[in-house]
């Protein structure tokens, strides 16, 4: 730690995304001081990060915003029923202006350390600019898709043109326009980016290592008569995407895939496809419980993918085979196969011929060498736990997160880990996080949180910690859901296969948002069961 001296507050929040202005509005509504650190040179979390081509949300527009304010609600006008990064990071804008929220956001403020003082029961947090903070709470709203991953392959400081990552997206516009551009992966940012690049390029190159599943995005201008009409009925709405597994509003159906006759489920199937985006995994309630109901639908997506690539061969490589559908995280999108039919395209299989290295010329795989001016790394992320473990957070005792983390996240309800007093974290690992509308989740949490620090203002509580037992039942749990699913199966990130060495671990809470919902409220009825409380060292000696 510097010899700066530190600005006390309340509550430290990192992050200034959705889930941190969130906790800054509601905990500075409490009338705590609150101080957001931001790494950033501007707001917005992962909507500022990902501004590349393409970039949008596939949670609906209506559902992916804010619920605290009915006013806000009814003057934000959506355009699409699927919102563009550009018109996120607005809304972030309009709410963090209207709201007053910016004066407590401290920008190029990367936390690089946060110490538990026991002596003082207070979290002294240290930035890479040096500055510190002192505070009685350590709110993590860090994301759980922020610390980008960039694979090390050898010979890239050889490469004489331009290399992207989609999550470090430059701000000035990038011009692909007869440009020899290779984009590696094939995830929901490849697929996004993909479609629109190839408009452009004069000739791209994909580099697949996994085909994904994909459902089309669906997405569409929002007439003003939508417009009224949802926000006749906002309260309804947001009623039933708390009262969903998803957090997304819709209801799953009660049906088994193998009950119906191939005949109606093909009827549904189609249904789902050009409706459903996303909730196309909800078409049945055994869709991800259920290898054999799984199939019928994987089966049935691979046949509509088929359909749009004319070639057999790419078609081939282009289906997704090998774990179940949804198991790893689908993407939606909007043109991505026929891409592939284009002249201008080339799908490179990485699965079968590795990339090698990159060269002064492009990229080697050991199967070919591809001429490049332009590398694009849609990557991904180190999720859910990256952005948690990249500082050095210490506890009590001197234990680090890192250390305490080792063999995978251990939490108290995806909301506090033991021996990290005072200490939250936001729609991370253990909670439904990635497998909900992650902003419905969030929403969620900041309530929760607030209402705690109200219970101790009222009994004058200074600490709160999870207890270990109750941290040790819940990933207990956590585990056993997830293994009544077929989520395990699936190299994906949810089980940290993203990362290699990373420890595998299913992360995020399968019971959905409406369970969990009513889980945190029944801890709340029984007075915080799973928490323990106390004094501050520093008031207790004083009282003694
Ligand atoms: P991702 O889903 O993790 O995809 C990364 C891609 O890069 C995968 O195809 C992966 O292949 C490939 N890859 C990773 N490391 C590689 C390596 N060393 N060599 C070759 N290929 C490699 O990342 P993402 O596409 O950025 O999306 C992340 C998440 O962000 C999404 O799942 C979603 O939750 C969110 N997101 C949402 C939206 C939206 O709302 N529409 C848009 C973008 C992103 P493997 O599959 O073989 O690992």
């Amino acid at each position: 730690m510097t010899d700066a001296v530190a600005d006390r507050v309340d509550v430290v929040v990192v992050g200034a995304g959705f889930a941190g202005l969130r906790n800054l509005h509601t905990l500075r509504g409490r009338g705590m001081s609150v101080a957001v650190l931001e790494a950033g040179s501007d707001i917005g979390g992962v909507w500022f990060w990902n501004r590349y081509p393409g970039a949008r949300c596939d949670v609906e527009s209506y559902d992916y915003s804010y619920s605290f304010s009915e006013d806000l609600e009814q003057e934000w006008r959506w355009s699409e029923r699927y919102a563009t990064q550009p018109e996120i990071l607005r809304y972030i804008n309009h709410v963090a202006d209207r709201f007053d929220l910016r004066r407590d956001v401290h920008l190029h403020q990367r936390m690089t350390e946060a110490t538990w003082d026991e002596q003082t029961s207070r979290w002294e947090v240290l930035t890479e600019s040096g500055d510190r903070w002192s505070a009685r709470f350590l709110v993590m709203a860090t994301g759980q898709l922020s610390t980008t991953k960039l694979p090390e392959l050898p010979g890239q400081e050889r490469f004489p043109g331009e290399i992207y990552h989609t999550g470090q997206w430059p701000h000035e516009p990038v011009d692909f326009r007869g440009k020899r551009v290779g984009i590696i992966g094939t995830g929901s940012s490849g697929m996004q980016m993909i479609p629109l690049v190839a408009q452009e390029a004069g000739h791209l190159t994909v580099f697949q290592r996994t085909a994904n599943f994909s459902v089309p995005a669906t997405n569409a201008f929002l007439s003003d008569e939508r417009d009224a009409e949802v926000k006749a009925t906002y309260r309804d709405r947001r009623e039933k995407a708390q009262n969903s597994p998803s957090g997304l509003g819709f209801v799953p159906s009660k049906q088994s895939a193998l009950d119906a006759t191939p005949e109606e489920r093909r009827e549904h199937y189609e249904y789902a496809w050009t409706r459903m985006g996303f909730g196309f995994a909800l078409a049945y309630y055994d869709l991800l419980r259920d290898q054999r109901a799984n199939d019928t639908a994987a089966d049935f997506i691979r046949e509509k993918i088929g359909e749009q690539i004319e070639d057999p061969a790419v078609r081939e490589k282009l289906l997704p085979r090998g774990f179940p559908f949804a198991a790893k995280r689908p993407s939606v999108d909007s043109g991505y196969f026929p891409t592939f039919n284009r002249d201008n395209v080339t799908l490179a299989d990485i699965k079968e011929h590795p990339i090698a290295g990159i060269t002064e010329t492009g990229i080697q795989t050991t199967g070919a060498s591809y001429e490049l001016d332009m590398i694009v790394f849609a990557t991904g992320f180190d999720a859910l736990t990256g952005s948690l473990l990249r500082p050095t957070i210490t506890g009590r005792g001197g234990q680090t997160l890192r250390q305490k983390w080792s063999a995978g996240p251990v939490t108290q309800l995806g909301l506090q880990v033991n021996g990290f007093p005072n200490m939250f974290i936001i729609a991370g690992p253990g909670s439904p996080s990635l497998l909900s509308n992650v902003l419905l989740s969030t929403e969620q949490h900041v309530d929760w949180i607030a209402q705690l620090f109200d219970h101790m203002r009222e009994n004058d509580l200074d600490v709160v910690e999870a207890a270990a037992e109750a941290e040790q039942k819940w990933v207990a749990h956590v585990n056993e859901r997830a293994q009544e699913t077929l989520y395990p199966s699936a190299p994906s990130y949810y089980n940290g296969d993203e990362i290699p060495g990373k420890p595998r671990v299913f992360m995020p809470y399968v019971g959905g948002v409406r369970g969990y919902r009513r889980i945190l409220e029944q801890v709340v009825a029984d007075g915080y069961e799973g928490f323990e409380f106390s004094r501050a060292a520093e008031r207790s000696e004083a009282h003694a």
